[in-house]
């Protein structure tokens, strides 16, 4: 096997080998692309392509694709080959500048959100170059954005780079006013991805994991999670296969995958990369979710990325570890000389700020229909943002906003009256599991994400939000005289903090006395995906969207839009699946399990055996009562899914869905869950969670 260096990026066409395949003036100008944003010449993308193409198909590739994100959260790609029929039976190979840069698939079935009529559904991909192409089953598939033909953003990536972009923008103003010109400044993103792995048979036979991806009834197993036995333990012989197999596919892919282990919960594993830059950790991501799902495949497995697979078991979320860099420079580290410090201090007031302005579309950005059932629950960040810094950081924090910091007359540098920041690294294993936001040494790590989101819905919160408090800082601050610039500076931040101090919380925040406190301090508390989506919306969003060019009103509406729909539509389908597994699957089992004690008793009586058999009738009454209650609860749930899907406008749905529908679910759960419990093992009709959870 080849060394382990030589198996990374084999299948990129990374910065690497374009500087070894293009001609130097060509890559040149690229790298201008890349790095700058400048504008790319046709004969460079000429040039470019026929490099690609040459590339690609020494390493077997027969097809290429524009790869994008539409707005229905995966990842699509339309396979074209490099064929093309010269006349006399024969082909040629050919991929031009103009292929490279722009496609047009026939993108009328994605969602829009009512961007686009369908009579004008043509939207256009357009190359993102800072973005590496790559190669999977032998189609090179080109990073794109999607947009319509009035520019307006079809995709999850258009924004994001609009958002990289201005937060570029605006964190240069600031960090010039610290006398530095980096050449750029960008968002570093780390994406920890929880998942859990089944045996394939048993997923085979719970429709309700094909359908939803989750399991709708079954009862808690014997045993769960609380002897902790998993959590870094030895990984089983399968699954080590299993993730051998997903390293080296993604080493080749030239994504970073580092660190693997076994989760809290039975069959829950975690996979880490090394951080890269926000675009591109996006896209490496979304392309090891595809990866854990086919391979998983070939080792008799399968992959669940839902956020809540198992109820009662710890469910899987996304940490999104997120920092800044300019040339280089972690932004949010705090560094060891006092200078530094202030430009820390201001970097980190922004953001405290940007997510206590932005709480509530923060807590939107997590929204959805599989993340409702693992925020707030015991093992998950509550639905509550708030902000945990660590003891030492909260005592900076504190003491500047205590008027206790100041500048230091001679050297006008920032004095805190003790040397505390130098060793905030130590801080690192200070760890506030139950924090949906916390800061972690040089990031912050925003772990509300759900498991199976594309990331790229939080980070761009994050990045609008924070270019807009950077912005601010800099619209008060330039101008400022250069001697003042400190005190002015660290005031600034005196005042910002003050008035954002409710979001910071170091406590419990799966406790009640926290939802509580939080109530009190005028935090968000947005239960369902149903209460966070208008926060999309909100004229406090809106204004942020298009003061800072990321979104126009139309396309945040219509990515609001997009999310209800799909909320209202999973919910749909996880109600029908409820309904028709009850009846079709559940109940003729425990009535034929009822029928068979009813029998039974009869049997024995007739025989003349005058035991009491009480046991036997108990159980029998039992099954009677919940077969009624299953019958109730079905009747319940599809009186009131009728009533939803009735319903026209989206909004409104939602919320019945949200707060009338999934209680019903719920009952029909716990009548069919109390049944598992008595009815006879050999007349269950699919596998427990005991029988899925700890295979051999
Ligand atoms: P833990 O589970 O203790 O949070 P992990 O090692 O599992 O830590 O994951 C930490 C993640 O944070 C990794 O993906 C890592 O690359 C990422 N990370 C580390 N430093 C930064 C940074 N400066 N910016 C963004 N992400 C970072
Ligand atoms: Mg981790």
């Amino acid at each position: 096997m080849a060394d382990l260096t030589d198996r990374f990026g084999t299948m990129t066409f990374s910065e690497d080998v374009m500087k070894r395949r293009l001609p130097k003036d060509v890559y040149k100008k690229l790298a201008a692309t890349i790095e700058e944003g400048e504008p790319l010449d046709l004969d460079v993308a000429n040039a470019v392509a026929h490099a690609m193409k040459e590339w690609a198909l020494e390493h077997g590739a027969t097809h290429y694709a524009h790869w994008f994100q539409p707005l229905s959260g995966i990842t699509s790609e339309k396979h074209d080959s490099f064929l093309e029929p010269v006349g006399d039976g024969t082909a040629i190979t050919k991929f031009t500048g103009k292929a490279l840069i722009q496609g047009e698939p026939d993108a009328s079935s994605f969602p829009n959100g009512g961007l686009r009529a369908t009579f004008e559904a043509r939207g256009y991909t357009v190359w993102d170059a800072t973005s590496p192409a790559f190669i999977k089953d032998e189609v090179l598939c080109i990073p794109t954005a999607f947009c319509s033909y009035n520019g307006e953003a079809l995709d999850k990536k258009t924004p994001l780079l609009r958002s990289m972009k201005v937060l570029d923008t605006q964190a240069k103003r600031v960090l010039a006013l610290f006398g530095k010109h980096p050449k750029r400044v960008v968002p570093n993103a780390g994406y920890e991805q929880e998942y859990f792995l089944i045996k394939k048979d048993a997923y085979r036979r719970r429709r309700d994991l094909v359908i939803c991806g989750r399991t709708l009834f079954g009862a808690p197993p014997c045993k769960g999670q609380e002897l902790e036995e998993h959590y870094f333990g030895a990984i089983r012989p399968s699954v080590s296969g299993y993730m051998k197999d997903l390293d080296d596919e993604l080493w080749a892919l030239g994504i970073p995958a580092k660190t693997k282990h076994n989760e809290v919960a039975p069959c829950q594993h975690e996979l880490a990369p090394v951080y890269a830059e926000l675009n591109e950790a996006t896209d490496n991501n979304m392309l090891t979710m595809e990866k854990m799902k086919l391979i998983a495949s070939r080792h008799d497995l399968t992959c669940l990325l839902h956020e809540k697979p198992f109820e009662g078991i710890n469910g899987s979320g996304k940490h999104d570890n997120w920092s800044l860099s300019a040339d280089g420079e972690n932004l949010l580290d705090p560094g060891d000389t006092p200078l530094e410090n202030l430009q820390f201090v201001v970097f980190l007031t922004a953001v405290i700020e940007a997510v206590d302005k932005y709480q509530e579309l923060l807590r939107m950005s997590v929204a959805s229909c599989g993340n409702d059932h693992r925020l707030g629950a015991n093992e998950a960040p509550p639905a509550i943002i708030s902000i945990f810094l660590g003891d030492q950081l909260t005592e900076v924090v504190q003491k500047i906003m205590d008027g206790k910091a100041s500048v230091h007359a001679t050297h006008g540098v920032l004095d805190l009256g003790a040397d505390v920041l130098p060793n905030l690294e130590q801080d690192n294993t200070d760890r506030n599991r139950t924090s949906p936001f916390a800061f972690t040494g040089n990031k912050f790590e925003f772990r509300a994400v759900g498991s199976e989101a594309n990331p790229s819905d939080s980070s761009l919160v994050l990045d609008t939000a924070v270019a807009e408090a950077l912005m601010e800082f800099a619209d008060a601050l330039e101008g400022t005289p250069e001697d003042a610039f400190a005190d002015a500076a660290l005031e600034y931040c005196k005042k910002t903090l003050n008035e954002h101090r409710r979001i910071l919380f170091s406590g419990d925040g799966y406790s009640d006395e926290w939802q509580a406190e939080a109530e009190r301090r005028g935090l968000a508390n947005l239960r369902t995906t149903a209460d966070a989506l208008p926060a999309m919306v909100s004229p406090e969003s809106i204004a942020l969207w298009e003061r800072m060019g990321v979104l126009s009103e139309t396309e945040a509406f219509s990515r609001y839009e997009v999310k209800l729909e799909k909320y209202n539509k999973l919910m749909n389908i996880e109600a029908t699946t409820m309904i028709r597994e009850a009846r079709r699957t559940y109940r003729p089992q425990i009535t034929a399990y009822a029928t068979k004690v009813a029998k039974g008793l009869e049997i024995i009586h007739a025989a003349g055996a005058d035991a009491a058999m009480q046991c036997e009738k108990n159980t029998l009454n039992k099954l009677c009562a919940g077969i009624t209650e299953i019958n109730d609860s079905i009747k319940a749930l599809d009186e009131i899914h009728v009533k939803a899907e009735a319903l026209i406008d989206s909004q409104e749905q939602a919320t019945c869905y949200a707060h009338e529908v999934a209680p019903a679910m719920e009952r029909l759960r716990a009548a069919v869950d109390a049944m598992e419990e008595i009815v006879a093992a050999d007349y269950w009709p699919v596998p427990t969670y005991d029988d899925i959870l700890f295979y051999v």
